[in-house]
């Protein structure tokens, strides 16, 4: 039951989602399952599957440089992401993270002696742009940004993050002679507005703090506070043709199948702590609670208790579904007690099944429990 604190934090935020709706209390709430008196061992550990994928970081360099598609690169130190594209009119740069945007003009001298001509901010958030300072030098720069983010960096005045050039509200094309480059507003994750960027002919999607391929939402589905458009850019994402998607952080890019998953994760979630939010009787946890207590007075405490009492049902439920099975299907997997040769495909709502068949002893081959 490793996942269950993951779990507990993850389901807390959504629950928080809901009590958001009931135009409750304004003060947070204590989420279960917080840091204090939580053993270190029982944090969920990193899948060996995503640490394998990870891009190998030369530590004299800093960072790792690929291109991932036709003209198309990503660079990352191993916490952020960030990338630029090779055009017949320039390089454009997208984000310069504040960890190593020093870095980003060797990268890119080390492929091409092209001027750089554009930086895009995919959003204000200064760990994905602080380190924009370092393009001042560059003559005729075009920067890239929302309007809201424009504004939002002129209040701000910040030495470190350039003021924009140009700025847009719904969509952006940059047509660089034989690379189209899409730029679309988007609201996911930041107050001041997301840009989503993508290359047709790359088959390259890139949508910052979204989701990192291989690991769960960070802290409370990517931080955001506008859920319904967390929930919706999915939807968004997956209209898009492509083959490389990056989402800003962690050690590696990913791909459609990845979206999906992160999309059925986040619905799973969604669903399962509405329903249980809408079954849980907030008057019955608030006499119960005030027995305990001596009255009804404090009526945050009394708050925090049912949203306690949700997280931990709703936790319950998607331990059953979800986590607890899954990981051990993994380490299944991974220990080679279920091979890879077909032999039953499952639905995913059909996981206790999967796995009652497999302790049966009776499968063949590799029991396939299909998430999509
Ligand atoms: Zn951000």
């Amino acid at each position: 039951m490793k996942n269950l604190q993951r779990i507990r934090g993850v389901v807390a935020t959504v629950v928080l989602f809901f009590a958001g709706n009931l135009g409750f209390a304004q003060n947070p709430p204590q989420t279960a399952g917080g840091a204090t008196g939580r053993a270190l061992t029982d944090y969920a550990p990193v899948l060996p599957s995503t640490l394998d994928r990870a891009w190998a970081i030369v530590p004299e360099k800093g960072v790792e440089t690929r291109e991932v598609a036709d003209g198309v690169f990503v660079v990352t130190d191993g916490v952020w992401q960030s990338a630029f594209a090779v055009t017949d009119e320039g390089v454009v740069v997208f984000d310069a993270p504040e960890t190593y945007a020093s870095r980003i003009r060797t990268e890119i001298a080390a492929v091409t002696s092209d001027p750089i001509t554009t930086l895009v901010y995919t959003h204000a958030h200064n760990d994905h742009i602080g380190g924009s300072a370092v393009f001042a030098d560059v003559e005729g720069l075009e920067i890239v940004a929302l309007t809201g983010v424009a504004e939002f960096l002129g209040e701000m005045n910040d030495p470190d993050r350039l003021r924009p050039t140009k700025t847009f509200d719904d969509q952006l094309v940059l047509d660089q002679a034989g690379m189209r480059i899409e730029l679309r507003a988007a609201n996911y994750h930041s107050d001041e507005g997301d840009v989503i960027v993508y290359i047709p002919r790359a088959r390259f999607l890139m949508a910052i703090d979204t989701l990192a391929p291989g690991y769960g939402p960070f802290m409370g589905f990517d931080i955001t506070s506008n859920f319904h458009e967390y929930l919706h850019v999915f939807d968004v994402l997956l209209e898009y043709d492509f083959d490389v998607f990056v989402g800003g952080h962690l050690t590696h890019i990913g791909n459609r199948a990845e979206v999906e998953v992160a999309q059925e994760f986040t619905r799973d979630v969604y669903e399962t702590v509405k329903r249980i939010h809408g079954e849980t009787d907030l008057m019955a946890v608030f006499a119960e609670t005030a027995e305990q207590i001596g009255g009804f007075d404090n009526k945050y405490l009394l708050f925090d208790r049912f949203l306690d009492v949700v997280t931990a049902r709703a936790t319950a439920v998607l331990m059953r579904a979800n986590g607890g099975q899954l990981g051990k299907i993994t380490s299944l997997l991974e220990s080679g007690t279920i091979r890879p040769v077909m032999d039953r495909v499952f639905p995913f709502k059909a996981t206790n099944e999967a796995l009652a068949y497999v302790e049966t002893g009776r499968a063949t081959g590799k029991v396939v429990v299909r998430v999509r």
